[in-house]
C-alpha cells in the first residue's frame, strides 16, 4: 500500500492546533482533520451524530471513542487524504491512540507528533476571546488575531461566534479532561520516537515556521 504522511498535533485546548494545521494543510498540500470541527460540522446539520456528540462537548467531556475513531476512519477514505493528514484534536486518549495506529500502519505509521507548550493561563486567555466562522469554522481571536471588521469572516463574510464550550466553566473542565485523558499520549508518541516540542507562546507566524522546519525532514508529499 502506498507510503502517506501523517501528523498528529498535542497541545492543551487553545494551543493552537487548528489554526497551525490550517496554515499546514496550505503549505503541504495534505488535509487538517480536526474531530472537533467534524463533530460541530454534524451539530449545525443536526444529525444523529452531532446531536450525540453535543451532549458530551457541552460538558467537556469526549465523544465516546467508537463514534470518534469510526468518523476519523471514514474521513480518512475520502480523496483528499489519500496522500496523509494533519490530525487536530485526535487521538484524544490511549484508545484512540492505539486504534490510529492500527488504521495508520498499513500507510507507514505517523510521521511525527509535534507538541505545541503554552501555559493554563494563556489558554484560558485563547480560548475565551476565540471567535468561530459559523460558515466555514476559521479561527480568529479578539484581540491576538482579530478579523478585519469586527463579527465577520475575512475569508466568506459569515458570523463569527463564541463556542458554547468556550466559555470559562467549561474550559476548565477540557483542561482537566486534557491532563487526565490526553496528556498520557505525550510518554506514549515519545516511546515511539515520535514526540517533539515547541514553544506556542510566539506569534502565529513564527510557530507555523518552526513547525515547518521540524516538519520538513518528514514530508514525502507536497
Ligand atoms: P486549539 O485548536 O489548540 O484549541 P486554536 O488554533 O483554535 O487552538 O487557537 C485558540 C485561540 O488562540 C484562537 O482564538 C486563535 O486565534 C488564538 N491563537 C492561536 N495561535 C496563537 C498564537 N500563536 N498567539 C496568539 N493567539 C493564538
Ligand atoms: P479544542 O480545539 O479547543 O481542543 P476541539 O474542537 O478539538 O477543541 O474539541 C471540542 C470538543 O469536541 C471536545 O471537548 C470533545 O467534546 C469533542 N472532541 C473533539 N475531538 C474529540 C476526540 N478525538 N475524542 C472525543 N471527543 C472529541
Amino acid at each position: 500500500m502506498n507510503r502517506r504522511t501523517f501528523f498528529v498535533l498535542l497541545g492543551v485546548p487553545g494551543a493552537g492546533k487548528g489554526t497551525q494545521a490550517k496554515l499546514l494543510e496550505d503549505r503541504l498540500g495534505i488535509p487538517q482533520i480536526s474531530t472537533g470541527d467534524i463533530f460541530r460540522y454534524n451539530l449545525k446539520n443536526a444529525t444523529e451524530l452531532g446531536i450525540l456528540a453535543k451532549s458530551f462537548m457541552d460538558k467537556g467531556e469526549l465523544v465516546p471513542d467508537e463514534v470518534t475513531i469510526r468518523m476519523v476512519e471514514d474521513r480518512l477514505t475520502q480523496a483528499d487524504a489519500q496522500a496523509g493528514a494533519v490530525l487536530d484534536g485526535f487521538p484524544r486518549n490511549l484508545v484512540q491512540a492505539q486504534a490510529f495506529d492500527k488504521i495508520t500502519e498499513p500507510y507507514g505509521g505517523i510521521s511525527l507528533v509535534p507538541l505545541i507548550h503554552i501555559s493554563d493561563e494563556e489558554a484560558m486567555l485563547r480560548i475565551t476571546g476565540r471567535r468561530v466562522c459559523r460558515t466555514c469554522g476559521a479561527v480568529y481571536h479578539v484581540e491576538f488575531n482579530p478579523p478585519k471588521q469586527e463579527g465577520v469572516c475575512d475569508l466568506d463574510g459569515g458570523e463569527l461566534y463564541q463556542r458554547n464550550d468556550d466559555l470559562p466553566d467549561t474550559v476548565r473542565n477540557r483542561l482537566y479532561v486534557y491532563y487526565k485523558q490526553t496528556s498520557p499520549l505525550i510518554g506514549y508518541y515519545f516511546a515511539k520516537g515520535l514526540l517533539v516540542e515547541l514553544d506556542g507562546n510566539q506569534a502565529i507566524e513564527q510557530v507555523q515556521d518552526q513547525l515547518m522546519s521540524l516538519l520538513a525532514m518528514k514530508v514525502a508529499v507536497a
